[in-house]
Formats: structure tokens, C-alpha cells, sequence
């Protein structure tokens, strides 16, 4: 299994596999040809449904400064190596000198056809959850403490860099105000959830409320376009952010435990990305919302001092109630169901944690055995659910 640092890519939004992979793969691209006059792009897939929405043209340029693009979009989505797929060339004279075909995998991450990038180099030997589990009962390690062991010295330092971008992400998002780009007149509600205290409101109201708005203030401006933390994507990027900000900076966690938890959230998402997917093209929003809620659980009950099979359990919980979760986003802009989902993922991964306290020693489903439930589910699932706009909220917004 590859390192934990590949789940968090610091980047701009409002799509890890919109917008954080195609900037990548443009980047590589023209490091790879810079003698190039002009570039041609082709997308397939879920990138030609949801890209314009996605803003996935932008964060090309983006990748290739200056250059004259020119794009193609091709619908089809039978024999495709990936949803998500890219073809790009490279162009002298108006003639194809250099191409490659471009997965964004999910995530940010990009995979060239026939290559192996240095982000495939693996770290764990374990090939799922259970295996690391027992390997850390073995020799009476904590799940951080397994990480640490297989990682390279500078993953703390990394996590570092991670957590300041989230919370740099949640402090502007709290102070923003206004519309979110993109024509459905979205107003930003991060603000004024953080700032509306109801009267009598009992402390569990205010915590729900007030991580909710971390929750909000990230997703919003992950929509904006802003620089935002994959966790495991961008369109799920408020979840993780949002619990764990409340928990350092209103319940006064110290930075050095939020970094193990973030850490053990990271594993989480490693090993769905790894037997699974954490791509909305490829498994719907299970494979987004379900995996960031179940790492934010994993980091929760890490945090609180939870057992490794405590921790194995809420991370399963959180998983498998948001199994069969489609991907519709309004108008293909990641803000209607996005935003909000984000919200009730959060509070959703505190409800695993506090079932989990309490019931881990008669569970019966195992986290690898809902992580391959979800991925099944997914392969199953209609293609209308995956990314393209052409179902659910998506369709009956346009219909009504
Ligand atoms: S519905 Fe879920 S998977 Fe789809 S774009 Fe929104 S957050 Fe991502």
C-alpha cells in the first residue's frame, strides 16, 4: 500500500479529480513537451459531463501557463480505462508530436497509461485494514505508532503543512460572505450558522451547530475555488477539517494529537483508495462523503483514546451508512448536495464514534468488508449516479 500523504493534496477546488488532477497531469504534461506551440485536450467521460461545472478548463490552463489549448469532449463512458479520463497533446506546426492518455484516479492523484509515477512506490506491506490491526496487536502498537514505523521521517512534518491549510481553509470560510460562482445563486451560510446562537441552546446543539459551520466554511470555499485539503477529495474536503478544528480549538486538543489522528485518518482513506475508490465518477458519493466521514470517525476515536478495534469499528460505522450514497451534483457545481453533505457527514462520523464506544465487541461486519461492499455497490451502481449530472437532485433541478 502507498503512504498516507497521497489522501491529503493541498490544492484548488472545487474537484480533486476535476480540478486538483487535471492541473497535475497539465503540469506534467508540459514539463514533458515544453517545446510545444499548442496543446489539445480531450476529456471523456465524467470530465466531459461535469467539467465545465467542475471548472476543469481553468485548472488546466492553470497547469499549462500561457499556452493556446484546445479542448474536446467526448461523452462516452463504455470501454473507457477510467471514468475520468484525459488525452493530451502536444502540438508543432499542427502536428502531434508527443500524447498520453491521463487517469485522474480520485483524490487528486493522476495515473499516465503504462507508467508507474513515484506515488505508486508502496510503503505498507499489509494489503488491507485487518492486517495492519494485526500487526499492531502483535507487537502493542497504536495505529499512529504503525504508521510512523512504515512512513519516510517527514510525514509529521507534511501533516504539519496539511492541518495549517485546513484550518487556513475554515478560518477564511467563517469570514467570507456572499454568492458562490457558478449561476445557481448558492449564498455562503458558514458565517452566519457559526454566529446564530439560539436561545437556550444546550451544549450539544451549539457543538453540532458550530462544527457544522467549519464544516460549511471549508466546503464553501472549496466551492469558490479556493486552496482547500483533500480528505479524501476536494468535494468532501470539509468533513475531517471540520471535527477536528472543533476539537483543538474548542475542547483545547493539543496540535501534536490532532497530527496522530489526522495521520490515522490518512490510513483510513489509504486503504479505501487502495481496495476500493474514493472517486464519485467511479463509486458515486459512498466513495467521497462515505470515506471522509469514516476517516473523520477513525481520527475521532483515535483522538479520544478509543482501541484499535474501537477505532476499526467507528471507522466501518461510518461507512456503512452512507453505502449506496449517489453522486448528483446541481448543475455539475459542487455545492448542491455538496456542501451541506459535508455538514451531516461530520456530525454523522461523531454519532460512529459514540455507538462504537460501546458496542465494538459484538460487531459483525468488519471495515474491509464494508469497504468492499461499497466499492461492489458502486460498480453497480447506474452511471447517472456517478458524477455526470444526469441524475437524481441534478436531473430534477433542470426538470422542474
Ligand atoms: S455529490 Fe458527493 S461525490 Fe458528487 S461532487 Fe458532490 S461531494 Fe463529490
Amino acid at each position: 500500500m502507498k503512504s498516507i500523504k497521497s489522501v491529503f493534496k493541498i490544492g484548488n477546488g472545487p474537484s480533486s479529480s476535476h480540478t486538483v488532477g487535471p492541473h497535475n497531469a497539465a503540469k506534467l504534461f508540459g514539463e514533458r513537451y515544453p517545446d510545444a506551440d499548442a496543446y489539445r485536450v480531450t476529456l471523456f467521460g465524467s470530465l466531459a459531463y461535469t467539467g465545465e461545472g467542475h471548472c476543469t478548463g481553468k485548472a488546466i490552463q492553470s497547469g499549462l501557463p500561457g499556452a493556446e489549448i484546445c479542448y474536446n469532449r467526448e461523452m462516452k463512458e463504455e470501454d473507457l480505462p477510467h471514468p475520468n479520463t484525459m488525452l493530451f497533446e502536444a502540438l508543432s506546426d499542427g502536428r502531434v508530436i508527443g500524447s498520453d492518455w491521463i487517469f485522474s484516479i480520485g483524490g487528486g492523484s493522476i495515473r499516465i497509461q503504462n507508467e508507474e509515477s513515484d506515488e505508486e512506490r508502496e510503503v505498507y506491506p499489509q494489503k488491507n485494514l485487518s492486517q495492519m490491526l494485526h500487526f499492531c496487536e502483535e507487537r502493542g502498537l497504536s495505529l499512529a505508532q504503525f504508521i510512523y514505523r512504515f512512513e519516510d521521517p517527514y510525514l509529521r512534518v507534511y501533516l504539519k503543512t496539511v492541518w495549517d491549510a485546513m484550518q487556513d481553509a475554515v478560518r477564511r470560510g467563517l469570514a467570507a460572505e456572499g454568492i458562490l460562482p457558478g449561476g445557481l445563486g448558492v449564498t455562503r451560510k458558514a458565517k452566519l450558522l457559526y454566529e446564530k446562537r439560539c436561545y437556550n441552546e444546550s451544549p450539544d446543539v451549539t457543538m453540532n451547530r458550530v462544527i457544522a459551520a467549519y464544516a460549511y466554511a471549508v466546503s464553501e470555499e472549496n466551492a469558490d475555488e479556493n486552496i482547500v485539503v483533500t480528505s479524501p477529495t476536494c468535494g468532501a474536503c470539509g468533513v475531517l477539517p471540520a471535527v477536528m478544528y472543533y476539537m483543538q480549538n474548542d475542547r483545547g486538543f493539543p496540535e501534536d494529537e490532532i497530527l496522530d489522528a489526522l495521520a490515522v485518518a490518512g490510513l483510513i482513506g489509504n486503504v479505501i483508495r487502495t481496495n476500493a475508490s474514493i472517486s464519485g465518477a467511479e463509486c458515486g458519493c459512498q466513495a467521497e462523503i462515505g470515506s471522509a466521514c469514516s476517516m473523520t470517525a477513525a481520527a475521532l476515536a483515535s483522538l479520544n483514546g478509543l482501541n484499535i478495534d474501537q477505532i476499526e469499528y467507528a471507522a466501518e460505522i461510518a461507512m456503512e451508512h452512507n453505502l449506496g450514497l449517489t453522486c448528483d451534483p446541481v448543475n455539475g457545481l459542487v455545492q448542491i448536495p455538496c456542501i451541506e453533505r459535508n455538514a451531516v457527514a461530520a456530525m454523522r462520523a461523531i454519532s460512529a464514534v459514540n455507538l462504537s464506544r460501546f458496542l465494538y465487541a459484538n460487531r459483525k461486519i468488519s471495515f474491509d468488508e464494508v469497504v468492499e461492499t461499497m466499492y461492489r455497490t458502486g460498480k453497480d451502481m447506474n452511471e447517472k449516479y456517478r458524477e455526470t449530472s444526469h441524475g437524481g437532485l441534478a436531473q430534477i433541478y433542470y426538470s422542474v
